[in-house]
């Protein structure tokens, strides 16, 4: 028998688990499929993890107000879902005179957006906030309500309170079709069977539009994917203490110079347009681009200390859409289409997606709302997903008291960013299962120092295999065909032998 929901929600980015949180307040069954093995595998796990404060959005679009909306939201979730977040500001730096009027039209168009708390500072304030930056330094906007935090953390923590709410969750599951009854979506078809529903959430990235299309609606929207590539320092090198963006261009954002909740210092990323959805390959023009770019800011950064380089995907909207005034490279869509009942269709949420998040998961439940859906508030509905002991982050006084309580915490696993044995297997039995390597390592930041696993992660794939009672060589890094392991050394001396 097909099983019967009230919502799926296609896609475990941090947009599909902010939405599924925000439904599981509600009565009514909830489901989120995946196609990857774990939440946050797509654009969430590849980006600069800024909330951005919301001066950049073209006044009076969507995403404008899910910025400036979203980034309100992020001190009551970081209280509720404990994750890393800091509102720590941002900076737009001007270099030489001739950047300076470009501070004033962010400024202006930041009121208009509804920024608050914004203000120009001069050159010689700039040097005095950032000693590492540039001396040309002519000006800066500053945001107050900028900050940083850890995306995906922040997908987790999000995934795991749907779920400790009774939202479930079913990983290496691709949805396929729709299953209609004249113009209302029922159901959907997936790699795992089908699955019946009232509602279906298209929140599947840069996916979307195949999503969409499969239901008939926006035929001509089309992802373009636009690469943006890293370079992340060592945290020994460099301490850059603020977020530091270049004045924009037509091309985005630029290349950025960042602190970040971890310590480390990270630069980028650029803008490549691409066409394959899956390469996220970084490229030596792209890692030149960006160490050129970064030079502007802060032209005493030293490439010896880069300990590690990745790329993530915008999903970018192709161009002016047939609806007036609609721009889809300049907006998200979030809507609940004429043509088609039961859908809830998301669209070219690229950067600041992460920072819109909760607003966009807020603008959903408006939408249902609006379209009769009678939602009723849980009772026993629990805001709060407790933190996980950070061995790091503790004095030396609270980190004896926790080995005391359990042993497992006194055993470090990953020397570089001191990851202990009872951090990862908290995480191995938390309310959404880290199974893989990758999965243990964003949620625990292990691997990510100087040796980049290079310890760690043989000791990993042991604790998987003894905690889920698998054969070490089923543990892989990030799911299917990513086995560490292809056999054992004596079968491959046996096979020599013959
Ligand atoms: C270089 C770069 C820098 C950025 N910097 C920032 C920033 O600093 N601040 C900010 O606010 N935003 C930033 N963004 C944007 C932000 O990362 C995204 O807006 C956000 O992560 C989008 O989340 P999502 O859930 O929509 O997409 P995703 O995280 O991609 O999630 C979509 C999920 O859908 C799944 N899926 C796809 N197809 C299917 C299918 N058929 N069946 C089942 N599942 C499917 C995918 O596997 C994926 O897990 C940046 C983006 C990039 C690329």
């Amino acid at each position: 028998m097909q099983e019967k929901y009230d919502f799926i929600v296609i896609g475990a980015g941090v947009v599909g688990c902010m939405i599924a949180r925000w439904l599981s307040r509600y009565e009514g069954r909830v489901l989120v499929i995946e196609k990857q093995a774990d939440v946050g595998m797509g654009t969430t796990a590849a980006n600069t993890s800024i909330v951005h404060a919301g001066y950049d959005p073209v006044p009076g679009s969507l995403k404008a107000r899910m910025n400036v909306k979203g980034n309100a939201m992020w001190d009551q979730l970081k209280a509720e879902l404990n994750f890393a977040f800091v509102r720590s500001g941002d900076y737009v730096v001007a270099i030489g005179e001739e950047e300076l009027p470009a501070l004033d039209t962010l400024m202006v168009q930041g009121r208009k957006n509804g920024v608050p708390g914004m203000m120009i500072i001069n050159g010689a304030e700039m040097r005095a906030r950032e000693k590492n930056i540039n001396p040309n330094v002519s000006g800066a906007l500053w945001a107050s309500t900028g900050g940083i935090c850890d995306c995906f953390q922040v997908n987790v923590a999000a995934g795991e309170s749907a779920a400790m709410n009774g939202v479930e969750f079913r990983f290496n599951t691709a949805f396929e079709d729709f299953i209609m009854e004249g113009d209302r979506i029922i159901g959907i078809k997936t790699n795992q069977g089908d699955f019946l529903s009232r509602w279906v959430v298209n929140a599947a990235g840069l996916y979307s539009d195949v999503v969409m299309h499969k239901a008939g609606v926006r035929p001509e929207f089309k992802i373009q994917p636009r690469k943006g590539e890293y370079f992340v320092f060592d945290r020994a090198d460099i301490q850059i203490d603020n977020v530091l963006f270049p004045v924009p261009s037509d091309a985005g954002k630029g290349i950025m110079v960042t602190n970040t909740v971890h310590g480390n210092t990270i630069i980028g990323p650029n803008a490549q347009i691409i066409d394959d959805k899956e390469d996220t390959s970084t490229t030596i023009p792209g890692m030149d681009e960006i160490w050129e770019g970064s030079q502007k800011l802060i032209p005493s950064l030293d490439r010896r200390h880069v300990i590690a380089t990745f790329a993530g995907l915008r999903a970018m909207g192709n161009g002016p859409c047939k609806t007036p005034g609609v721009n889809y490279n300049k907006d998200y869509i979030i809507e609940i289409p004429e043509n088609v009942r039961g859908f809830v269709n998301l669209g070219g949420i690229e950067s600041p997606g992460l920072a819109s998040s909760p607003a966009i998961a807020e603008e959903v439940i408006d939408l249902l709302k609006d379209a009769g859906e009678d939602l009723r508030e849980k009772k026993d509905w629990e805001p709060i997903r407790p933190a996980r002991p950070r061995y790091r982050d503790m004095s030396h006084k609270d980190r004896q008291l926790l080995v005391e309580m359990d042993p497992q915490f006194g055993r470090v696993i990953c020397r570089c960013e001191n990851v202990t044995e009872g951090e990862i297997l908290a995480e191995i039995h938390a309310p959404i299962p880290a199974l893989t390597y990758d999965a243990i390592k964003r949620r625990t930041w292990l691997g990510t120092g100087r040796c980049q696993g290079g310890f760690d992660m043989p000791r990993v794939v042991a604790i998987l295999s003894r905690e889920l009672g698998v054969s070490p060589m089923e543990i892989t890094k990030r799911g299917h065909s990513s086995e560490y392991l292809v056999r054992k050394t004596k079968d491959l001396e046996i096979a020599d032998d013959n």
